[in-house]
């Protein structure tokens, strides 16, 4: 599909309640494509009274329209139909991805698929056992039940606006819960397109709704609106500290996903190649724009000499350009306002000390490209050592032992991902344990699956996605004893 084949008169519309609706202001919202700054969609602007239109709706879904007594069977069935027209769509909604995001086509292929995947596992799960009995010590059975939470808000970021959208709707629908879900602003239309497919499925009215519109107001209406049971989050630190407050007066349920400032720890005896490939690639792929990005590379000092040449040169054959031709590998930035914060900290970063080995500059063309950078010369107490930047820009720290690797790694608030390049396999798991951060790699990066927890320590968020976790975090446990001395008069 080319970006002429969008048609941008056509406004495009929210989903709630089981039909497609102009937001109540008539407020609209133009999306850009970042690698030709080209509108290329119009999409309605909700506001709070079409959150609460929307949360009123998978209310009433769950407590009196009967999805709270739907059976695991039933809604297995929605998940796989689901899942399968995603597939028969995959390479249009892979386009559409490239094209909103600016992401590789690689990438948004790979997208789509873990969004199918996401699917049939939690269709599967969904009708597996999940209750427990307890041997209690008086004449008495003790059951535990799972139940669904009930009306669950969720809302995303811009960086995988269709895989953060599935791996929070299938688990909870597969729960039984009802689903009131926002995208970011910026980037809603694989979104849209996975809606269609929800309302050709044939979901009952309400049971999931979509509502478009800016953080501050929809967003932070699914945050604090007393009839929401659960808000699950992925986005940054700074907003989910919003949320959990907001949370707070109706002591709802939250997960939250957030920010991460990953470390990449190498190891003088680490296979040398395949360490150089994977420090790049755990920085710059989706641009830095991934939340357990591997944004500072911890190397050990006896191999600096050696590793940084080899590391500039790789990184300045990296092929910047629109996602949507084959031989990218690095796309745009999301939008203008995501390029200037990245470059407001690469003149941060010069300004407190740092040396750039490579990059710093915006390329001279249409979109909102940036040259892959690379920052030596750090201290710990450095601004860009500290703070998530979401950006193609890495940071050199250097180490002598063991121990200083660990202390460093450990010594930023975030906790989301963490790897280890080394050929000592008793190190690498001595040095992993003592890491504090949720998602871990031994001589790899980035690679993560479906059917394990996914979720940060510290400041990088609360609960988990994915896997049986992900599916339990939807879930209430209930008691149910039982007296078995009382016979039949
Ligand atoms: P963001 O926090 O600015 O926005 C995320 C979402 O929250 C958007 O939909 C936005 O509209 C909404 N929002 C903003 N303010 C709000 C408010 N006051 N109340 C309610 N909703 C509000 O983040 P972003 O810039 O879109 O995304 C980047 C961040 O997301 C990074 O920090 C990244 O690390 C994080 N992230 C985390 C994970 C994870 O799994 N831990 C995954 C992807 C992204």
């Amino acid at each position: 599909m080319s970006t002429k084949n969008i048609n941008t008169f056509h406004t495009q519309r929210m989903f709630i309640d089981g039909c497609w609706v102009h937001s109540s202001s008539g407020d609209t919202r133009r999306i850009v494509n970042p690698a030709t700054e080209d509108i290329i969609a119009v999409v309605t602007e909700g506001n709070e009274e079409d959150s609460k239109r929307a949360i009123e709706a998978a209310r009433r879904a769950f407590y009196e329209d009967g999805w709270m007594e739907s059976t695991a069977r039933e809604r297995a069935d929605f998940l796989v139909r689901v899942a399968d027209k995603l597939e028969e769509h995959a390479e249009e909604i892979a386009v559409l991805e490239t094209l909103n995001n600016g992401k590789t086509m690689r990438d948004s292929r790979n997208d789509v698929s873990d969004s199918v995947d996401q699917f049939r596992y939690y269709a599967g799960l969904a009708t597996k056992p999940h209750g427990q009995v307890y041997d209690v010590p008086e004449r008495m059975q003790a059951l535990v039940i799972a139940e669904p939470i009930g009306v669950v808000g969720q809302i995303i970021p811009w960086n995988y606006p269709l895989v953060m959208a599935t791996q929070k709707m299938a688990p909870a629908l597969a729960a039984g819960c009802t689903v009131v879900i926002k995208p970011a602003e910026q980037t809603p239309l694989t979104i849209l397109k996975l809606f269609e497919i929800i309302e050709e499925v044939g979901f009952p009215p309400g049971v999931v709704n979509l509502v478009l519109g800016k953080g501050a107001t929809v967003g932070a209406e699914l945050a604090s609106n007393a009839s929401i049971d659960k808000i699950s989050f992925t986005g940054g630190t700074k907003t989910g500290k919003s949320i959990m407050k907001s949370a707070a007066d109706s002591i709802k349920k939250v997960g939250l996903e957030l920010g991460g400032k990953s470390p990449n720890i190498v190891f003088a005896d680490a296979d040398f190649e395949s360490a150089l490939d994977h420090a790049l690639y755990a920085i710059f792929a989706n641009q830095g724009q991934v939340c357990s990005a591997g944004s500072r590379l911890l190397l050990e000092e006896s191999i600096y000499e050696a590793f940084i040449p080899a590391l500039v040169e790789k990184a300045e054959k990296i092929r910047v350009g629109p996602g949507i031709e084959p031989d990218t590998n690095m796309g745009p930035l999301i939008s203008e306002q995501q390029l200037y914060r990245v470059l407001d900290y690469i003149e941060i970063g010069k300004n407190e000390g740092a040396t750039i080995l490579t990059g710093g500059k915006r390329i001279n063309r249409k979109g909102y490209f940036l040259e892959p950078t690379i920052f030596t010369d750090t201290n710990p107490k450095m601004r860009i050592v500290n703070e998530e930047i979401f950006g193609p820009v890495l940071v050199i720290q250097t180490f002598k032992t063991e121990e200083e690797a660990i202390k460093l790694a450990n010594g930023t608030p975030y906790g989301l991902a963490a790897a280890v390049f080394t050929s000592d396999a008793a190190r690498s798991m001595r040095v992993i344990r003592k890491l504090r951060a949720g998602i871990t790699w031994i001589n790899t990066y980035h690679a993560t699956f479906n059917e394990a927890p996914w979720g940060g320590y510290k400041q990088s968020g609360i609960g988990r996605e994915l896997g049986t976790n992900g599916f339990t975090e939807y879930l209430e446990l209930k008691q149910i004893n039982i007296n078995l001395d009382v016979k039949p008069s």
